[in-house]
């Protein structure tokens, strides 16, 4: 229960044992890449707004220019991101057949973009944006690019309604079919490896602890505790990159 040799060695013991491993994401393993998470004290960007509120479904509602003020500099850190060493070693671990499939809470398409081929995003992307009145859907990028010189809530050049980026907001519903498959996929799962998420946001965050209450290995690679600590197999207290850095060179694959 120890971030060491020890630690890393048995995590990586339960990585090459397990049929079916799953990985569960948050915004923890985007950090090095520049994009702050929500609950990490002295983060900085998000001090004198609650996103609970304004990244809220409500809050949209509301008041879109609010939200797109709020969201501006999360956006631009995104747009500048790389995907870093944890992203690549899920990436490396699947195209290596020891991942089945990643979950995540994350909007940043880092996973996709390290090359990760199975990823389920529960809390959407920011690679389409839909109309809150006719609900047509639209790419992001030319609306992105605009919005970061203008500022301006995007609106629809068919109804001119308000455009929604393909995020999901507080309070508001998952994707149905993400979250079915995502749950299929857990199902299996004999093993989960949680990496950055204080697993606070449900129903998201207890997919990993449902499993654990089934009976998979559950190791945990996070800075902080989290929800699930009690049910875990290993906790890791360790930067997502050095920890995962660490295990793929143990087993020996390239990053
Ligand atoms: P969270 O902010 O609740 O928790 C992140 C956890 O990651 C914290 O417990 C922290 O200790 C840990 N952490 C931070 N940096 C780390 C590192 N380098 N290595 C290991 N652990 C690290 O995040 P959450 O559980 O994903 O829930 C927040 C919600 O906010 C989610 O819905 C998510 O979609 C959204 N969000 C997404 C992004 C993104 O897409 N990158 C960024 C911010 C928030």
């Amino acid at each position: 229960m120890r971030y060491g040799e020890h630690s890393i060695d048995e995590a990586v013991r339960i990585i090459a044992e397990a049929r079916h491993l799953i990985a569960f994401t948050g915004a923890g393993i985007s950090t090095d890449s520049g994009i702050p998470d929500f609950r990490s004290p002295e983060c900085g960007l998000w001090n004198n707004t609650d996103p609970m509120k304004v990244a809220s479904l409500y809050g949209f509602r509301q008041n879109p220019q609010d939200f797109y003020d709020w969201v501006h500099p999360l956006v631009k850190l995104t747009i500048a991101a790389q995907p870093n060493n944890a992203h690549m070693v899920l990436a490396q671990l699947e195209r290596y057949g020891y991942l089945k499939g990643i979950i995540t809470q994350n909007i940043d398409m880092l996973h996709t973009r390290a090359g990760s081929q199975v990823v389920y995003e529960l809390h959407g992307h920011f690679r389409e944006a839909t109309c809150t009145c006719c609900f047509k859907r639209y790419p992001a990028e030319p609306i992105i690019h605009r919005f970061m010189d203008d500022g301006l809530v995007p609106t629809c050049p068919a109804c001119d309604g308000v455009l929604k980026p393909n995020v999901i907001l507080f309070g508001e519903q998952l994707p149905a079919q993400t979250f079915m498959d995502a749950r299929d996929a857990m199902a299996k799962a004999d093993a989960v490896l949680v990496v950055g998420s204080s697993l606070e946001v449900a129903p998201a965050g207890d997919l990993p602890m449902q499993a654990a209450r089934r009976g998979a290995r559950l190791i945990i690679i996070n800075l902080q505790p989290t929800e699930a600590d009690h049910l875990a197999t290993m906790i890791i207290r360790g930067d997502a990159s050095t920890v995962l850095s660490g295990m793929i060179q143990q087993l020996q694959l390239p990053l």
